[in-house]
């Protein structure tokens, strides 16, 4: 195949030198591709479909976008207000596709008294709003409860609110693909014969205004023949007599909200990473593909990536990590406090086990046990929770038995499905946007990754281990910012990154780059072009280490310049 391309280049290539001899020089800018450019080479077609539908598809397949927009929002007015503690109470009933709850929730004044307090919650209907047995007078609508106090709650005191309600046919789906994407994901199912389950869907009151939750003790009745797994700690078990048990599960450690629960008839397979329990739970059947559904295929695969990330970011910080199968309507995934929820036809088994997209599937998901459940960035800082889930996981398929070319791979299906979202019109914004309105998946998943791979091309793998460990370490269970990373990053290069982080931050598109290149004795005159800019006003062309691979006569040897603006031009040896 070389000696082809070598030909072919020939009277593209070929300069003569003074001695009339021909000499053939390829060059390759980049040639192991570390920069997000608009002409990366196509990912291959081949190989195992993650899921139903193309294998990548020319249309973005998100692993776990939230829902959004079926229930109200609203904008915190003042000081956000503290949840002290909550007991939430669930009755499921998947044969009767009902649930219904009773919350008491003590929240407290923090910084200015409320004259209301709003909760966020899913419901057929709201039955009861008490404080100490007397109602408290209330409204609800499009999801949004509103409790109003005789007199405002004064700052520092502490209110205990009473909450009942009840739901039914809660089975959902949110469409949130962009316009011509028509993709729709399941949020809440409650039926038989598989699962109930929801992910980031207000089962329970949801106190509008802090960022995070703890100290939360669900309550759950359920049919006892089937298993139960909820965001938290597993505390205890209760039959009670009629046909139903009862568990109890804690939210421990401070939670950005993001609760999951599932039920279903599971079977259960266990292993270990370091002090972290592993725990996988399938329904038993076969998979879309008519293959076997085998949880413990699927326990080697989870503690790998847990030694994996353990390794290069520190030890998981929760107890037990469990995965959960859950109606396979469900194509995404969902990673809560110490649960994760996959499509349960990911758990099957062909006779050869997994494959690499959907390990990078699984690792991009059991990473958010770090980013997202550990460390919070969201809003406009998103891209470090899912730009860093897609990064954590190809690193971590290129140092697994898969390797190199499965993480080129999928770096490649990365590359390409951001670059059909700009060749279809896709608006471009900033990877970290100014205003929220801004922010699109396809930038802050797949650019989003890509930025932490180009950080890599500029300070190594070592640097940018070192920096999120330490960005991770210095944020548990806290709120983190692209300034803070960039505080991290910056402190263990030593030197400022600001030029890095300018363009590839607040600068939108990717680089488009031509070359031409002349030889000239011993020497390669080359001129690298920049097609477009990172910003228009005032324009600024991309900043970037490149490296340069010049083959003569077969020999090949790679140079590493910088380019600059919109025309850079090197004079290279090329005498090897
Ligand atoms: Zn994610």
């Amino acid at each position: 195949m070389r000696t082809f391309f070598a030909a072919a280049l020939i009277s593209l290539n070929l300069l003569a030198c003074g001695s009339g001899s021909s000499i053939s020089v390829e060059l390759e800018l980049d040639p192991d591709l570390w920069l997000l450019r608009d002409d990366l080479p196509e990912p291959g077609s081949d190989g195992q479909a993650l899921r139903a539908g193309p294998a990548w598809g020319r249309y973005m397949w998100a692993p776990d976008l939230p829902p959004v927009g079926r229930l109200a929002t609203k904008p915190l007015d003042g000081p956000a207000p503290e949840l002290n503690s909550a007991v939430v109470r669930l009755s499921l009933d998947p044969a009767g596709r009902t649930l219904s709850g009773r919350a008491d929730i003590q929240v407290r004044a923090v910084g200015a008294a409320l004259d209301s307090i709003d909760f966020q919650l899913s419901a057929a209907a709201v039955d009861e709003v008490t404080v100490g047995g007397v109602p408290l007078a209330h409204t609800y609508k499009s999801g949004l409860l509103t409790c109003t106090p005789d007199t405002p709650l004064p700052e520092g005191q502490s209110l205990a609110i009473s909450i009942a309600w009840h739901d039914a046919d809660i089975e959902l789906e949110v469409e949130f693909f962009p316009e011509g994407f028509k993709k729709n994901v399941l949020v809440g199912y409650l039926g038989e014969p598989s699962t109930f389950f929801t992910f980031g869907y207000w089962f329970w009151p949801r106190l509008v205004g802090p960022a995070t939750i703890a100290g939360v003790d669900f309550e759950v009745t359920y049919p006892e023949a089937k298993t139960l797994v909820i965001s938290g700690d597993y505390q205890s078990s209760k039959d009670n007599g009629d046909g139903t048990k009862t568990d109890v599960w804690r939210l421990t450690n401070p939670a950005a909200w993001y609760v999951s629960l599932a039920l279903a008839a599971y079977e259960k397979a266990a292993g270990n990473c370091g002090n972290t329990t592993i725990e996988v739970y399938g329904i038993p059947g076969v998979s879309i593909d008519n293959y076997p559904i085998v949880p413990a295929t699927y326990v080697p695969i989870i503690e790998n990536i847990c030694d994996d990330y353990s390794a290069r970011f520190g030890e998981p910080v929760f107890g037990t990590i469990r995965l959960a199968g859950v109606d396979e309507r469900f194509t995404n995934g969902y990673s809560s406090p110490g649960l994760l929820i996959v499509p349960n036809y990911i758990l099957d088994d062909d006779g050869k086990g997994s494959f690499a997209v959907r390990d990078f599937y699984i690792a991009h998901e059991v990473s958010h046990q770090w980013w997202g459940n550990d460390v919070f960035a969201s809003g406009k800082d998103i891209w470090l929770t899912e730009g860093l889930a897609d990064y954590s996981a190809i690193s971590y398929i290129e140092g697994s038995h898969w390797g190199a070319d499965a993480a080129r791979e999928q770096w490649l299906i990365d590359a390409a499905q951001l670059l059909d979202y700009y060749a279809q019109g896709g608006a471009d914004y900033p990877l970290v946007p100014e205003n929220a309105n801004e922010l699109v998946a396809y930038i802050y998943y797949l650019k989003g990754a890509w930025v932490f791979r180009m950080l890599e091309g500029v300070i190594g793998r070592d640097e940018v281990t070192r920096a999120l460990s330490d960005y991770r370490l210095a944020h548990p269970f806290a709120v983190a910012t692209t300034q803070d990373f960039i505080s991290a990053a910056t402190a263990v290069h030593g030197e400022s990154l600001a030029w890095f982080f300018d363009e590839w931050l607040t600068g939108t598109g990717v680089m488009s780059l031509t070359e031409s290149h002349a030889l000239s004795g011993d020497s390669v005159d080359l001129t690298v072009t920049q097609a477009r800019p990172w910003s228009a006003s005032p324009e600024r062309f991309f900043s970037m280490p490149v490296t340069v691979r010049i083959t003569r006569d077969g020999s090949a040897k790679d140079e590493r310049v910088t380019i600059e603006g919109s025309e850079s031009t090197f004079h290279l040896p090329a005498g090897h």
